[in-house]
């Protein structure tokens, strides 16, 4: 990729897609993460005596203005953060009104676009919509990890108009979970979690020869046991996952590890009755929602010794308090490990990890959920093939 070094921006208008898609409540943003992770690449810019124009996504607009998501709330963090002042363009971004409210941006000025799916060409990678976007600036960065799987006009059509360079983000990213792929040091262990096998399966199959254990939790495991023949009471499954999930544990089977035990509820909420029981023995009309505590100690165990360890989804319902005990088990035990290259990717494990408040004992976690399984998986991202 080429880099911030590679770019020449003196008193150049330098287009920066950053990734703000940031969790808002009631008009105040929830989690600065990914602000703060833009912050390296902006400062440089400007040091370097840059104009700075930023652009984001942020939430699924229809393709058009919608006041919820308004990129206003991030105005105030960003500010507050880089510690200057931030022009907010309130226009579409490709409008001639954005282009206009930008004309005096001098060096070491910064503006904010409206948010870039407002325009109904950003997904579709619109050539037209490229073009009037790289009209605003001279130069182009990508510091947008979390959006690096998105083909998008804002993303590579811009990239492909304008001289382009990955940002500081970008490049820690792709660093840092390129270590996963390559040459991981030994044991290097995977743990899996969240609803679905069919979500993950493609990053599982492509991690399952590589490591040297695959910990699974969450509901994906019901798919597993009920596979192997186990009692899953209502868990949530696929059927049309068994066959994959049978064949992957005869041909993994040294490696694959799934719960032994489980926090079963009758009934999928809150405040519901729970007890532990095997996993292969879930009554009938019960649902497993969390790992149980033999599992969380087998895990931790695990985990002990490991050198490398990758973590992407919660090991239960950790949304309700009474089935988040797995998840946070798990996240203790990554953060405790001392000596090991830990890697935490996907939101809810980000959440998790934060709330443990040692979200600095890990040694990575990335910004982006999606676009880091998809570099797990093999694939090449459309934003990191762009900055080539
Ligand atoms: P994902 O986005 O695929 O990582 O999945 C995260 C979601 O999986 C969370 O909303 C969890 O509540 C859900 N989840 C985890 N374990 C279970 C389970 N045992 N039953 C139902 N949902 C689960």
């Amino acid at each position: 990729m080429k880099t911030l070094k590679d770019l020449e921006v003196k008193n150049k208008r330098v287009l920066v897609r950053v990734d703000y898609n940031v969790p808002i409540k009631d008009g105040v943003v929830q989690d600065a993460t990914r602000v703060d992770a833009s912050l390296p690449t902006i400062d440089t810019l400007l040091d370097e005596g840059a104009a700075v124009i930023l652009m984001s996504h942020l939430g699924r607009p229809k393709g058009g203005p919608e006041d919820k998501y308004r990129l206003a709330p991030v105005v105030e963090v960003l500010a507050a953060l880089l510690q200057r002042d931030v022009r907010y363009v309130r226009d579409n971004p490709g409008s001639p009104e954005a282009a206009e409210a930008l004309s005096d941006l001098k060096p070491g000025e910064v503006a904010l676009l409206e948010n870039v799916r407002f325009e109904p060409g950003e997904e579709k990678n619109d050539p037209e919509l490229a073009r009037r976007l790289a009209a605003l600036g001279d130069a182009f960065v990508l510091d947008a990890f979390g959006s690096a799987h998105r083909a998008h006009a804002s993303v590579s059509g811009v990239a492909a108009l304008l001289p382009h360079a990955a940002g500081f983000l970008m490049e820690k990213e792709v660093r840092a979970l390129g270590r996963l792929l390559e040459s991981p040091e030994r044991p290097y262990v995977v743990i899996v979690g969240g609803a679905k096998v069919s979500d993950k399966i493609k990053v599982i199959e492509n991690l399952l020869p590589r490591v040297d254990k695959l910990l699974i939790g969450g509901g994906m495991a019901y798919t597993f046991v009920k596979a192997r023949g186990g009692r899953i009471g209502e868990s949530i499954h696929e059927d049309d996952q068994l066959d994959l999930a049978r064949r992957l544990m005869e041909e993994f089977a040294g490696k694959i590890e799934l719960p032994t035990d489980v926090v079963a509820a009758d009934r999928f909420a809150e405040d519901a009755d729970t007890k532990v029981v095997p996993i292969d023995e879930i009554p009938d009309g019960w649902q497993g929602l969390d790992i149980g505590p033999a599992t969380r100690e087998r895990y931790a165990a695990a985990l002990q010794d490991a050198k490398t360890v990758f973590w992407n989804g919660p090991m239960g319902v950790f949304e309700f308090e009474k089935f988040a005990g797995g998840t946070n088990a798990v996240a203790a035990a990554v953060a405790g490990l001392e000596g090991a290259y830990t890697v935490i990717g996907g939101g809810d494990s980000v959440s998790a990890i934060n709330r443990s408040g040692q979200a600095d004992r890990v040694s990575h976690i990335s910004t982006g959920g999606g676009a880091s399984l998809e570099l797990l998986e093999g694939q090449a991202l459309p934003g990191v093939e762009a900055m080539k």
